[in-house]
């Protein structure tokens, strides 16, 4: 601003009485600051322009053009937008003082004028005026800063979509590759080779899809289906391949219905048979003696844990106009396993996080599973949590809204 270089705060008074002029001059100058005058509106305006002043006092009644108009010509200025303008009003002349409120004036003055009431009413319109820019100008920075963080998980999202989409081709090849190689004649020891990168493509690919749907999420771009599906065999689907991997433990892996759980159910089954997967995934990798159980049964109380209504673009659909056929499927994935501390249950659901520093060194993953999980629970209009004890094991649970199968 130009005061900022200037060494007094220059006022400009406008008003074509030479003995008001005066007097306004004389108050301010002896408060320190510097003063311009001008003898009507045009003039007044044209000075605006040329010196950019740090407050105007602005005469009512002048010849062409008085001060409302010149007031609100200041407002039109793109750099007489924030300056303060007071207008100097007659002492009981209230439709002057709302009309100056109308056209813009920052405040008003009375005459005959108090020389040390202006000088204090200047000074504080003034500072008041410094402080509002100085808001102004933080949350235009604060809105660009946001602006570009929107702009960068988009990016970023776009960047992880392409680099995942574009990695999972080559991979295919190489696990295309690996099952032929398994399948041709092969010494022990090429056995071997050919099955470690197969098991390593495995993982890899396991670790690209997580991340083309964590950016796929994290973008909105997930939809989920709404198609009829057997619950028996969503569990069976889900609890399947990890049978051998759990038996190779010498972990005992069941999975069951409760009734009076409908057999058949409208959702999205890929995506809860890839939450389940998720969740005894874990359950298997972190548990080394005892059982692991797979649940699912009805939510009777629904409302009193899980907010489901409140919650959740699919809640707010097409569920919940056919309220009267909604269920609330709870699913659970107990294990004995080594359970969470009490401080990483939260933790760990945030994208990249493990429970701990040690674990990331012991067990492999990157710490996505749980939060595509999240997010897809929550997309379906439901909540997931854990209990865990260290030591004792976890179970992993959430409730989502389904409607029972069209008719
Ligand atoms: P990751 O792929 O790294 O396992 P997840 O998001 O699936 O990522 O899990 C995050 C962390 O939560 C795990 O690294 C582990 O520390 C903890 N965790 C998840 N499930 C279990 C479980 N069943 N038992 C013990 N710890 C678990």
């Amino acid at each position: 601003m130009k005061s900022d270089r200037r060494e007094a705060p220059l006022a400009l008074v406008v008003d074509d009485d030479a003995v008001n002029r005066l007097l306004t001059r004389e108050a301010l100058e002896g408060a320190g600051w510097s003063v311009e005058e001008a003898t009507n509106g045009r003039e007044g305006l044209a000075s605006f322009q040329r010196l950019r002043p740090d407050v105007v006092l602005l005469d009512v009644m002048m010849p062409e053009m008085d001060g409302f108009a010149t007031c609100a010509a200041i407002r039109n200025l793109p750099e007489g937008a924030h300056t303060p303008v007071l207008i100097m009003t007659g002492l009981d002349d209230y439709p002057s003082i709302t009309r100056a409120y109308n056209t813009g004036a920052t405040d008003f003055l009375t005459k005959p004028l108090n020389g040390l009431l202006l000088t204090h009413r200047v000074r504080y319109i003034v500072r008041a005026s410094r402080v509002l820019r100085e808001l102004r100008d933080s949350q235009a920075s604060l809105l660009q800063a946001r602006d570009a963080a929107i702009e960068g998980t988009r990016l970023k999202s776009e960047f992880l979509a392409t680099v995942s989409h574009e990695t999972r081709t080559p991979l295919n090849g190489v696990l295309g590759m690996a099952d032929w190689l398994l399948d041709t004649e092969l010494t022990p020891e090429q056995r071997d080779c050919a099955e470690t990168i197969r098991a390593s493509g495995q993982t890899l690919l396991g670790i690209i899809d997580n991340l083309l749907d964590f950016s796929k999420i994290e973008s909105g771009k997930l939809q989920l289906k709404h198609i009829d599906f057997d619950v028996q065999r969503l569990l069976d689907d889900a609890v399947g391949p990890f049978q051998e991997r759990a038996r190779g433990k010498g972990i005992a892996l069941s999975c069951l219905t409760q009734p009076p759980v409908p057999a058949w159910l409208r959702g999205d089954p890929d995506r809860l048979r890839q939450i389940l997967s998720n969740l005894i995934g874990n359950a298997v990798k972190f548990t080394e003696r005892g059982q692991i159980e797979v649940h699912a049964d009805l939510d009777e109380t629904p409302k009193r844990q899980n907010p489901i209504e409140e919650r959740g673009p699919a809640a707010s659909g097409a569920a919940k106009k056919n309220n009267a056929k909604l269920i609330h499927l709870r699913f659970s994935v107990s294990d004995t396993g080594i359970g969470i501390a009490q401080e990483a249950c939260t933790r760990i659901f945030k994208p990249f996080m493990q429970a701990d520093g040690s674990t990331t060194r012991k067990y492999d993953g990157a710490g996505l599973g749980l939060a595509i999980c999240q997010q897809l629970v929550e997309l379906m209009g439901g909540s997931l949590r854990v209990d865990s004890v260290p030591g004792q094991g976890s179970v992993f649970q959430f409730t989502v809204p389904l409607e029972r199968k069209a008719d």
